[in-house]
């Protein structure tokens, strides 16, 4: 998969409704195929009369933005964000048991236990004012933290790592939850993907964005 100019939309690493019933397939549908592919269309579109940026990567765009040509700085942000942040959220969904290793060891000395660090990212989650997310962040030194994040704003600019981002804009859950947004998020809380989280936090643990290309 290409990290660069065309960008495209990355496959669902699982069948529409794998995520049934705590996410409805009509959700993860439009979600992806519909929402995420108008980021990617945008964010191609801003790009398209640039060429000296079509061999840079997403994480490069994202973390330099306001080196960026002025008049495409906000589309960049919006939509660039936007596929960044959804890659990820749809990565680290599907379900599985976290078992010991250094992730848990990380969120138990940090939030305490599994449970608390479930009830401190769905506070989070619920407070953020509108449209936005709430995510378990990892800065290169492996430090966790749970940052909330507004509209399609990614934390690389603050070369933060997100590990597990909690997508809280009502298209995430209308479908199904209506405005009920704390049963999203209980519900979604039971289908992480820790294994995959597992791996991501390796990663982010020695991810320095400033030296992205
Ligand atoms: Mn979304």
């Amino acid at each position: 998969m290409k990290n660069h100019y065309p960008f495209e939309l990355k496959p669902l690493p699982y069948a529409y409704d794998a995520l049934e019933p705590f996410i409805d397939a009509k959700t993860v549908e439009f979600h992806h195929d519909k929402h995420v592919q108008t980021y990617i269309d945008n964010l191609n579109k801003a790009l398209t009369n640039y060429p000296d940026l079509h061999n840079r990567s997403l994480e490069s765009l994202l973390y330099n933005l306001n080196t960026l040509p002025n008049e495409i700085q906000t589309p960049v942000k919006n939509n660039g964000g936007g596929v960044y942040n959804h890659n990820i959220y749809f990565d680290i969904l599907g379900s599985s048991e976290l078992k010991g290793g250094k992730l848990l060891d990380a969120i138990n000395s940090t939030f305490g236990s599994l449970d608390k660090f479930k009830e401190e990212i769905k506070g989070a989650a619920l407070t953020v004012f509108g449209s936005g997310w709430a995510s378990l962040a990892s800065d290169k030194n492996g430090n966790l933290q749970i940052v909330k994040s507004f509209n399609q704003e990614t934390l690389i600019p603050q070369n933060l790592c997100s590990i597990i981002p909690i997508d809280v804009w009502e298209h995430s859950y209308y479908l199904k939850y209506q405005n009920r947004r704390a049963e999203y998020l209980d519900n979604i809380l039971q289908i992480i993907n820790w294994e995959t989280v597992e791996k991501r936090y390796s990663e982010c643990a020695s991810t320095d964005f400033s030296q992205c290309k």
